[in-house]
């Protein structure tokens, strides 16, 4: 039985992270992985939106970096995608993103929990101080839902990322994961187990073994990713994850190619 596919990492074009695809790719063969995907941070339409992601103008570059590391490591499949930011009324921006390249899937992620503040920004840590916990999360679970029904992403990102500093529910959150999971089944799109939690404060996978569970009940597929922002995090604690995935029910993950799904045994 095989590694399931790594289908989050990231390049240097967001700012925040080394390696070139190349390496990642490397990498990749090396920890006995047959697929991955490149899911670097989608530009917007400003540049100066925010300083962790690629300029517009640069789309074209990572496309061909992309494109490079299949060339060179044919023995490895190599997907082209995008971590696209959701923002409820971006459905535009999104699609004509989506028009620009024969993209294998979008990651839809939630960092912004309004147009200013990203919950997971080391710089902007102390909104938190500011803020009462469970409400952020459940404008973020509401922004999750919305993303989740909007039909224009494969996958959903780290589910549960606002524990990342270690902000916890304060209360029962089990309504707000309900209701985000009812929408990613009826839409059928995936959500990932995000190995990055791991190196985090939370020193947890995203999402929680109990997000994980009802995920599971509900019937949504699953996918894999590290969110690898340097080459040697690729495939990091994939041993975890899929014994996390396996301990609640999970067999199968999936794997796109040009936007369509299928469903893989790990
Ligand atoms: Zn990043
Ligand atoms: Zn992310």
């Amino acid at each position: 039985m095989s590694l399931p596919p790594d289908y989050h990492m990231h390049t240097p074009l967001c700012r925040h992270a080394v390696g070139e695809p190349v390496d990642y790719a490397r990498r990749a063969l090396e920890t006995g992985l047959t697929e991955i995907g490149f899911s670097d941070h989608s530009p917007m339409r400003q540049d100066d939106f925010d300083n962790w992601r690629m300029n517009l103008s640069q789309l074209d570059e990572y496309v061909e970096k992309v494109r490079k590391a299949q060339k060179d490591f044919p023995q490895l499949t190599i997907r082209l995608a995008l971590e696209v930011d959701f923002f409820p009324n971006g459905g535009d921006w999104v699609r004509e993103l989506a028009a620009r390249h024969p993209w294998d899937y979008f990651i839809g992620s939630v960092h912004y929990v309004s147009d200013s503040w990203a919950i997971d920004d080391p710089q902007k840590l102390s909104e938190w101080k500011h803020r009462d916990s469970f409400e952020v999360w459940s404008a973020y679970f509401e922004r999750l839902t919305l993303a989740a029904e909007s039909g224009l992403f494969e996958i959903i990102g780290h589910a549960d990322l606002p524990k990342k500093f270690g902000h916890r529910p304060t209360r029962d959150g089990t309504a707000l994961y309900a209701k985000f999971l009812d929408a990613a089944k009826k839409s059928g799109c995936a959500i990932e187990l995000n190995t990055a939690g791991l190196r985090k404060d939370c020193k947890e996978i995203y999402p929680s073994r109990e997000i994980l569970k009802l995920a599971f009940q509900k019937g949504v597929p699953i996918t894999f990713g590290s969110d690898a922002h340097a080459p040697g995090e690729v495939g990091m604690n994939f041993a975890e994850a899929i014994q996390l995935a396996r301990e609640v029910g999970y067999k199968e993950c999936c794997r796109f190619a040009k936007r369509k799904s299928e469903r893989v045994k790990f």
